[in-house]
């Protein structure tokens, strides 16, 4: 069996595998997301207006301000991170992201949590392979993912929700 070191994050012994979670995504972009990543990457290229690819993600009711903020009111699209055709994300580069982590679009930072407004998920979502996560450790800590880091990006996430109705950029539909 082929053994990892210990300190080597997850993610890295993922990509080896060829997977990774920046590929055939949806990534929702909260407005300041958009400011963050315009300033460090200057591109104003990388965000679309979609529906959602699977119409049942539309349904949020463990989440109603998900579903108040996050969605046009009348389209059912949301601002996505753009991909290119073979599916990866616009940011997704040979060795990874392309952009650093104060950059990155909250949602990122924080997978494999699941949440809503009312809090995380104490179990992380099933993407991540349990089977590379060395003997003795959790998937947050092999992913370096601490629990007061993702709390403190969940916080920001929902507040910059709750500012979309103020965010400039809504599209004519
Ligand atoms: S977050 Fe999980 S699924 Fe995504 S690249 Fe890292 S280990 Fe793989
Ligand atoms: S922004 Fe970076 S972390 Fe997020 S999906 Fe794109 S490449 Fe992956």
């Amino acid at each position: 069996m082929e053994t990892f070191p210990v300190e080597e994050i997850l993610c890295v012994r993922c990509a080896r595998l060829g997977k990774t979670c920046c590929q055939n995504r949806e990534i929702y972009l909260t407005s300041a997301d958009v400011g963050r990543i315009a300033a460090f990457s200057q591109r104003h290229d990388f965000t679309e207006w979609r529906v959602p690819d699977d119409p049942a993600y539309v349904e949020q009711s463990d989440d109603p301000v998900w579903e108040q903020y996050v969605f046009h009111h009348e389209g059912h699209k949301r601002r996505i991170l753009r991909r290119s055709p073979n599916g990866d994300c616009t940011f997704l580069g040979p060795a990874g992201c392309l952009l650093p982590e104060a950059v990155r679009p909250l949602v990122c930072r924080l997978h494999p949590f699941t949440y809503t407004a009312a809090g995380l998920d104490p179990e992380p979502s099933p993407d991540c392979p349990r089977q590379l996560v060395p003997d003795g450790m959790n998937v947050f800590e092999a992913l370096q993912l601490t629990i007061d880091q993702a709390l403190a990006w969940h916080r920001q996430l929902y507040e910059e929700i709750l500012r979309e109705d103020d965010a400039d950029g809504w599209p004519d539909l």
